[in-house]
């Protein structure tokens, strides 16, 4: 290629033929870019094919004329000043200016400029040899170097850990501006003058550990990269710092030369430890103390984390591996699995907290309460999983258990003790025999109706109601068939008692009824009819049919005030008078009856004097043979010789002395003087074979009786007993048949009185066997009128003979009764129209003197 060729002439003032052809060809033969510049004008006058090569020009400038032109603006004042400089004749050819050319497509590349005069210049120096080499690379490469430099000066300072570097090997350390603001040091603070200095900086007891964690990083130990120590701020509080360093430079002996590394304030971390660390330890402690196990279960892999006392509850190996679905499941009490495993797949899904309470057997095969708590979550790695709390709850529950059954027993006892309370209560008020109120209960309820009714001016009654032959069912039937005429009788009353009365036992049998009388007389009566007409029906008690009565008496207030208990006495009295006047019946007090009252409250004592100074005697009543009319005996009659009253038959007081109960004593009077006068007969000579005695039955039941009457060694069949109340006789007792053998045994004969009155059966009259019948006299005295009494009379007589048993008739007033008596085929005959009843010095001369047979003849 020719120089020619190679070589642009640039259009200057200086032109390229100015330039000798040796320095255009110097310069097309450099290998560098280089150019020929006029120094005057700047001008380009010649470029090799390097030059051409590496510095496009510019398409906006394809021929441009100077360098300048080809530079980037803030370099053209550095071109100019070389050019100037080098223009100079003794000056040193100024060399290495870098200039940046901006390129076709914006890129800006550096070149090194360097210049120099070529020898062959001429004198004026007037031409400059440019050479440009693209530095670009180079450049590039040191502008990478600033920037990281850059980066890493700015990323030190903003750094949060401060940087060390200590160069052991060129005696120098480097400390970042973080490494003292973590310390609280300005920037030109002083470092501390020397390790030992710095030593006591840190805390006394990481000084040790300090020393020899620095030793072994800088060794290389990988244990050591890192470690934490407290150091003083320059406030004066303890700072924590994470220590983390290398060796990266080592002598050939390996001793380290250069160490560098990060020191980073963790003090807030540290404290953020020291917090969970307590906070796990209390919680450690809690779970620790309370027994709580811990256990979380990834449901995805089906991995199981137990705690230790997770273990410890469910009695099982630490050891053993716990998994979903093999562990804690095969632990649950058959009883309590389903519902269990039921409640874990509902909350499953549910991301909640939920409560359980079951049965486990542990491992040893023992049996424990579990209460859980659970929930489930979805981890931060996507798993679904369940973390929950078990604890042992089996002492609670059985404490639970006890305190419950202590709580049942203590509630049991409290109700035991409420109704023995409300029993005793009841009973204290009740009777127990018919559950009716008692006597205290109907004292109380008395007090306070008879307070209301006086205060509002209405009528209140009491009917005082006593059982007619109770007594007797007791005492021939026993006290089981007494008992349940009782009821029957409570019974009675109550249904015939409204909600408003009262019914009550006050003893025995007596009962009750507080009643309002508001429909005055006339509903007292219906009430008292209604009951007394029930009390009559018949009672059957195991198979035998029990007869018995009620007798009423009434008191009511009349609207005026009135002593409760006063109220009490006049119904008692108007019951006496009721009983008096036949039983069965219903008496109102009056002011009648309380005279009467006080009437038979004197007999009453009277009789009890009149017993005690002997006023009762024997009177006798002869009997006679129906055929032959000669005195057969005598029957025996209690008379009271009254000292003011004169001398008194039984019906004046034979029913006080009932009441009062002295019959059986007023028995043994008169029997004791008839034997005496019996004797006293025989002695006179006074034809009187026996004699007969009135015997109540109750006399029959007194035990002594049969003693006594052994003791008068009484002659075989000259003493005759006539049995009253032949009506009981059916359901005399084997008490009583028994006393009757024993006085047969005595020689002492029966005989049953009032025949044909009673109800007597010809059954009972079997078991009695007694020696004579008497014929009632109400039975005696219409024979003449009435035929069926007659046929009555005439069976009488032929059930006797049939049984070999005696018939005699009393009440014979007539000599048409004795005639008529006799041809039924009467035994004996007793009467007013033979003899009338008299005193013992009467028999004899009476005898004597024989009058009844000129009468009956
Ligand atoms: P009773 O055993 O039937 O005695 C006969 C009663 O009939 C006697 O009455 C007698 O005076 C009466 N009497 C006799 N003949 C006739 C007559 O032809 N016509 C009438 N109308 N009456 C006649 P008294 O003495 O008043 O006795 C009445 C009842 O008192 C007795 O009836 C007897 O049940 C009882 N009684 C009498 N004395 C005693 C006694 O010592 N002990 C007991 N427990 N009761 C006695
Ligand atoms: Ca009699
Ligand atoms: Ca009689």
């Amino acid at each position: 290629m020719k120089p020619d060729d190679d070589v642009h002439v640039l259009s200057a003032k200086r032109t390229a033929d100015d330039v000798p052809a040796s320095l255009a060809d110097i310069v097309h033969r450099m290998p560098f870019p280089t150019v020929l510049i006029d120094r005057a004008s700047s001008r380009l006058l010649h470029a090799n094919g390097a030059f051409e090569a590496a510095w496009q020009r510019p398409s906006a400038a394809p021929d441009a004329l100077t360098l300048s032109a080809l530079l980037d603006p803030r370099d053209r004042p550095a071109l100019e000043l070389m050019l100037a400089q080098a223009g100079l004749p003794q000056a040193v050819v100024p060399s290495g200016v870098e200039l940046r050319l901006p390129m076709a497509d914006g890129v800006l590349k550096w070149a090194l400029a360097t210049c120099a005069r070529p020898e062959t210049e001429t004198a004026d120096g007037a031409l400059i040899l440019l050479q440009l080499c693209d530095i670009t690379r180079q450049k590039r490469a040191e502008e990478d170097i600033a920037a990281r430099e850059t980066r890493w000066n700015s990323a030190l300072v903003s750094s949060v850990s401060g940087v060390w570097d200590h160069n052991y090997g060129i005696g120098q350390k480097y400390y970042s501006p973080t490494w003292r603001l973590i310390r609280g040091m300005a920037p030109d603070d002083p470092l501390p003058p020397s390790k030992e200095a710095w030593l006591t900086l840190l805390h006394p007891d990481d000084v040790d550990f300090t020393l020899h964690a620095m030793e072994r990083q800088e060794a290389g130990d990988p244990e050591y990269q890192m470690f934490q120590y407290r150091e003083r701020h320059a406030d004066g509080h303890w700072i924590w710092i994470e220590c983390r360093g290398a060796c990266i430079e080592r002598a050939p002996d390996g001793r380290a030369l250069r160490v560098v590394g990060t020191d980073t304030d963790v003090t807030d971390r540290k404290h953020a430890e020291h917090g969970r660390a307590q906070m796990s330890r209390r919680l450690e402690m809690a779970l620790a103390i309370s027994g709580i196990g811990v256990y979380e279960a990834d449901l995805v892999t089906g991995d199981v984390y137990w705690d230790e006392r997770m273990y410890d509850i469910y009695g099982l190996d630490p050891a053993m591996p716990v998994a979903v679905g093999q562990t804690w499941e095969n632990f649950l009490h058959p009883s309590d699995r389903e519902r269990v495993l039921n409640n874990v797949a509902v909350n499953t899904q549910q991301n909640e907290r939920y409560w359980d309470q079951y049965r486990i057997i542990t491992a040893s095969g023992g049996e424990r309460v579990i209460r859980s708590c659970s929930m489930t979550f979805v981890d931060t790695d996507g798993h679904l999983k369940m973390v929950g709390a078990n604890w042992d709850i089996s002492k609670d529950v059985t404490l639970h258990q006890e305190l419950e059954r202590a709580r049942l027993l203590a509630e049991a006892r409290n109700r035991e003790l409420e109704s023995a309370r409300v029993n005793i209560e009841h009973n204290a008020m009740h009777d127990y025999l018919t559950g009716l109120p008692n006597r205290r209960y109907l004292d109380a309820v008395l007090v306070e109706q008879a307070r209301t009714c006086g205060r509002e001016g209405r009528s209140l009654a009491v009917l005082h109601i006593d059982l007619d032959g109770f007594k007797q069912i007791n005492d021939t039937l026993g006290h089981n068939a007494g008992d349940s005429i009782l009821r029957h009788a409570a019974l009675v009353l109550r249904d015939n008692a409204g909600p408003d009365q009262f019914v009550a036992r006050i003893g025995g049998d007596e009962f009750v009824i507080l009643t309002p009388a508001t429909g005055g007389t006339r509903k007292l009566s219906s009430l008292a009819n209604r009951i007394i007409r029930q009390m009559r029906k018949p009672v059957v008690h195991e198979g035998r049919e029990c007869r018995f009565g009620a007798s009423i008496g009434i008191a009511w207030t009349q609207g005026m005030a009135v002593e409760p208990k006063q109220l009490l006495i006049n119904a008692d009295m108007a019951l006496y008078r009721a009983k008096n006047a036949g039983r069965n019946r219903y008496e109102f007090y009056s002011q009648e009856t309380h005279l009467e009252i006080v009437r038979a409250k004197r007999t009453a004592d009277d009789i009890l004097a009149a017993i005690e100074e002997g006023q009762f005697q024997a009177a006798y009543q002869l009997q006679f043979d129906a055929v032959t009319l000669e005195v057969c005996g005598a029957e025996t009659l209690a008379r009271w010789q009254h000292p003011r009253h004169g001398l008194l038959t039984p019906d004046s007081f034979l029913s006080i002395a009932e009441d009062i109960d002295v019959v059986a004593a007023i028995d043994g009077i008169i029997l004791d003087q008839a034997l005496q006068d019996f004797v006293k007969w025989e002695a006179q000579g006074v034809p009187v074979p026996k004699i007969s005695a009135n015997v109540s039955y109750r006399r029959l039941l007194d035990p002594a009786l049969l003693r006594k009457l052994r003791r008068k060694n009484i002659p075989t069949g000259s003493l005759s007993f006539e049995l009253l109340e032949s009506a009981f006789l059916d359901d005399c007792g084997d008490d009583v048949l028994q006393t009757l053998e024993q006085l047969k045994s005595l020689g002492i004969e029966i005989e049953i009185d009032d025949f044909g009155s009673g109800h007597a059966s010809i059954v009972s009259l079997l078991r009695l066997n007694p020696a004579a019948l008497k014929i009632d006299r109400q039975l005696v005295r219409q024979l003449p009128q009435s035929a069926s009494q007659r046929k009555l009379a005439r069976s009488i007589v032929e059930i006797g003979k049939s049984l070999n048993i005696k018939v005699i008739a009393e009440g014979v007033e007539t000599m048409d009764h004795a005639r008529i008596l006799r041809e039924l085929g009467c035994d004996v005959l007793q009467g007013f129209a033979l003899a009338r009843p008299m005193p013992f010095e009467e028999i004899g001369p009476f005898i004597r003197a024989g009058s009844w047979h000129a009468i009956c003849c």
